[in-house]
C-alpha cells in the first residue's frame, strides 16, 4: 500500500523548508512528505493525488498565505480530499510562546484571532497550530499525531479487527459498522458482490446467501451475529460469578464517568451496555464543548478512552445483552441480561440515556438503514460523496450532522416545521450553517414520504404553510427529532415523569417513597433505595457530555454513601 500523504503549503521558502523538514524528521518513514509554495499548485497536487488514489491525512496552510487565503484554500482543500484533516499554521509569537500551545499574540489579541476562530467555527478547517519551534517542539508533533489518529480512525484501517462482507445498503450492517465504529473497532466493509466482497466470501467458505458475514482477526467466520456474539470476540460478553457493588446499566458518558470513579475508589464495578460504548457520545463526530479540548475531540476518542479509563482501575465491561429487568432482592439486586443471564449487585446505577423519537411517514420504515436513519453515524458520511442529504430536526444534534455531512455530500437539506432554526439551535450552529454554502433550510415543511427500491431514492414534502408538496431525490435522510428515554424494561416501582424519565431526589413525589424509615432520597436517587439514575435518562438532566460525565462522578459518591450506609445498618 502505498503512504498516505502529509501536505504543507507556504509561500516563504525558509518556513517551508523550516515545516517539511520537521514533518519529514518525524513522519517521513510512515508518510509521503510534500511542500507546496501555492494554494493553486497545492490544489492540483491534491487532484492528482485523487485521481491516483493516495490518501492524504493532513494538509497544513501557512495562515500568512494571502491569494486566496489560507482558510479559503482550506476550505476547498475538503472538496477535494474530503477525510484529510486541514490545519492553519499560525506564527508564534514573542519569547513565552515556546512553551505556550498557543502563540502569545493570538491570547493577547482576540481581534487578530477572531479568523482564525471563525474558521474552525464555520469549519473551513478542521484545527490550528503554532508553527513548529527549533529542534524538537513535542507540542507541535502531539498535535499532528492527534490529528493523524483521528485521521487513521474514519480511515479504512491498515490491520482490520473485522471484515464485515453484506450488501452495499444491508440495514443490519449499517448497525454493525455503526457499532464498531463507535467502539473504536477498526472494519472493513466489502459490498458483497464487489471483487474484494466474493474472495472474502469464498476464503470465508461462504456462498453470500446467508449475510452480513463477519471475518474477526481471530479467524471466527460469524453469519448475521447478534451483538453479544461480536462482543464475545473482543472478550466484551462475560459476567462476573461475584454480587459486585454497582452495577452500572449503559456506557454513555455518565456511565463511563461512573465507572471510572466507582473503580477507581475500589467499588467492585460492572459496566453493563447492549449496543455500543460511548453511548449518544459515541457518535458525535467533534465534541467542541467538552471541558479540555480545546480544538474539540471525536466522541468515539473520547468514549474510547474513557473506557480505557474504566477497565485500567478494574472495572468489569460486559456487552452481555441489553439489561430487561432489575429486581430487588436480600442485599441487594438482579438484573436479567437478554431475558437469559443473570447478574447480582449492591446497587445499581442506571445511565441508559434516550433514543431518537421516531418520524412516522409511509416508507421510512421499510428503508431504515437503508438511506434512512435515526442520530447521526460517524461511519456513512463517505457513502453520501456527492449525493441529497436530508435532515429531519432542528435542535443542536440536527445542525452538527449537517455541517459534518456537508463535507461530502453534494447538497444537505436540513428539515423543520418551525418557521426558524433560532427556536431550538445554539446560534454558532445556525452561524456556521449559514455560512456553508452545499446546506439549505426547509422551514414550515414536514416529510409525506419515503420512497426507493431497496434504498432510498426521494422524499416527499410537504410545504405546511400551502399544502403543496414536492418529490425531490434523496439519498440519506437522517432524522433528529427528539428523544425517548430507555426505561420501559424498568419496575413499576422506579418513579418516572409522563415521558418515561426517571425521578430522582426532591423531583420524587413523597408517596413514591416505600421503604420504612427512609425519608430522604439522595438527590440521584430513585424511589427504589440503592438504585441511582444519571445522564439523559434522568428527568430534568442537561442533555450534555459534561452534564452527563458530571452526574456520574456525584452518582458514585452517593452510592457509595447507600453502601456504607448498608453496612452499617444491614
Ligand atoms: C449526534 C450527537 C451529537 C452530540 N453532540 C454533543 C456535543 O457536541 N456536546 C454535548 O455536550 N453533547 C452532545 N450530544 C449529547 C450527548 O451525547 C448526550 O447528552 C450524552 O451522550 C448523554 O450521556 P448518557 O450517558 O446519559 O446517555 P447515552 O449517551 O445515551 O448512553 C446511554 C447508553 O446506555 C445504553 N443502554 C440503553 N438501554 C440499555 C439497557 N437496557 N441495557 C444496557 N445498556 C443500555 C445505550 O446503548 C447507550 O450506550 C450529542 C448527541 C448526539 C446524538
Amino acid at each position: 500500500m502505498t503512504d498516505p500523504v502529509l501536505m504543507v503549503v507556504d509561500g516563504d521558502p525558509g518556513s517551508l523548508a523550516t515545516l517539511e523538514g520537521t514533518l519529514r524528521r518525524r513522519y517521513g518513514h510512515d508518510y509521503l512528505i510534500i511542500g507546496e509554495a501555492t494554494p493553486g499548485t497545492a490544489l492540483g497536487r491534491l487532484r492528482e493525488l485523487r485521481a491516483a488514489g493516495r490518501p492524504v491525512a493532513v494538509v497544513l496552510a501557512a495562515a500568512a498565505i494571502a491569494e486566496p487565503p489560507a482558510a479559503d484554500f482550506l476550505a476547498e482543500a475538503r472538496s477535494v480530499q474530503p477525510a484529510a484533516k486541514r490545519v492553519l499554521v499560525i506564527p508564534r509569537g514573542g519569547p513565552a510562546a515556546p512553551s505556550l500551545r498557543v502563540p502569545v499574540p493570538l491570547v493577547a489579541d482576540r481581534q487578530a484571532a477572531t479568523p482564525v476562530l471563525r474558521a474552525i467555527a464555520h469549519g473551513m478547517i478542521d484545527s490550528y497550530l503554532p508553527a513548529p519551534g527549533a529542534g524538537r517542539d513535542e507540542g507541535f508533533h502531539r498535535a499532528v499525531s492527534e490529528l493523524l489518529e483521528e485521521w487513521a480512525h474514519d480511515a479504512a484501517p491498515v490491520l482490520p479487527a473485522v471484515r464485515i462482507i453484506a450488501g452495499q445498503r444491508s440495514a443490519r450492517a449499517h448497525e454493525l459498522r455503526d457499532a464498531l465504529a463507535r467502539s473504536s473497532i477498526p472494519y472493513v466493509f466489502h459490498a458483497a458482490d464487489s471483487a474484494a466482497g466474493r474472495s472474502w466470501l469464498a476464503q470465508a467458505g461462504q456462498d453470500g446467501s446467508a449475510l452480513p458475514v463477519l471475518l474477526t482477526y481471530t479467524g471466527e467466520v460469524l453469519v448475521d451475529p447478534p451483538n453479544d456474539r461480536v462482543a464475545a470476540v473482543f472478550g466484551l460478553a462475560s459476567l462476573p460469578a461475584a454480587t459486585v457493588d454497582v452495577a452500572i446499566i449503559g456506557a454513555g458518558p455518565a456511565g463511563l464517568s461512573a465507572a471510572v470513579y466507582a473503580a477507581s475508589e475500589g467499588l467492585s464495578t460492572l459496566l453493563l451496555e447492549r449496543e455500543a460504548i460511548g453511548g449518544q457520545a459515541g457518535s458525535s463526530s467533534l465534541i467542541r464543548n467538552y471541558l479540555g479540548f480545546p480544538r474539540g475531540i471525536s466522541g468515539a476518542s473520547l468514549a474510547t478512552r474513557a473506557f480505557e479509563q474504566a477497565w485500567s482501575f478494574g472495572a468489569i465491561p460486559s456487552m452481555a445483552g441489553p439489561v430487561t429487568a432489575l429486581q430487588p432482592t436480600p442485599g441487594g439486586f438482579t438484573l436479567h441480561l437478554a431475558g437469559v443471564r443473570v447478574s447480582h449487585a449492591r446497587s445499581v446505577l442506571i445511565t441508559t440515556g434516550v433514543s431518537y423519537r421516531k418520524l412516522d411517514a409511509p416508507g421510512l420504515d421499510a428503508l431504515l438503514g437503508a438511506g434512512v436513519f435515526y442520530g447521526a453515524t460517524t461511519s456513512e458520511h463517505n457513502a453520501f460523496a456527492g449525493e441529497p442529504v436530508f435532515i429531519a430536526g432542528g435542535a443542536n444534534s440536527a445542525g452538527q450532522a449537517a455541517v459534518n455531512l456537508a463535507r461530502y455530500a453534494h447538497q444537505v437539506t436540513i428539515v423543520i416545521r418551525g418557521e426558524s432554526l433560532a427556536a431550538r439551535m445554539s446560534q454558532y450552529l445556525i452561524d456556521e450553517i449559514t455560512a456553508t454554502a452545499n446546506i439549505k433550510v426547509r422551514t414550515s415543511t414536514q416529510i409525506a414520504a419515503a420512497e426507493g427500491a431497496g434504498k432510498l431514492e426521494a422524499l416527499t414534502l410537504t410545504d405546511t404553510r400551502t399544502g403543496s408538496t414536492q418529490t425531490v431525490p434523496a439519498a440519506a435522510l437522517v432524522i433528529l427529532i427528539g428523544a425517548v428515554p430507555h426505561t420501559d424494561w424498568l419496575p413499576p416501582a422506579i418513579a418516572r415523569d409522563e415521558h418515561g424519565f426517571i425521578l430522582t431526589g426532591s423531583d420524587l413525589p413523597t408517596s413514591a417513597n416505600p421503604a420504612p424509615g427512609w425519608t430522604q432520597p439522595r438527590p440521584l436517587e430513585t424511589s427504589m433505595p440503592g438504585v441511582f439514575a444519571a445522564g439523559d435518562v434522568r428527568h430534568g438532566s442537561v442533555k450534555r457530555v459534561a452534564s452527563a460525565v458530571g452526574e456520574g462522578s456525584i452518582a458514585t459518591t452517593q452510592l457509595t454513601q447507600y453502601l456504607q450506609a448498608q453496612a452499617r445498618n444491614p
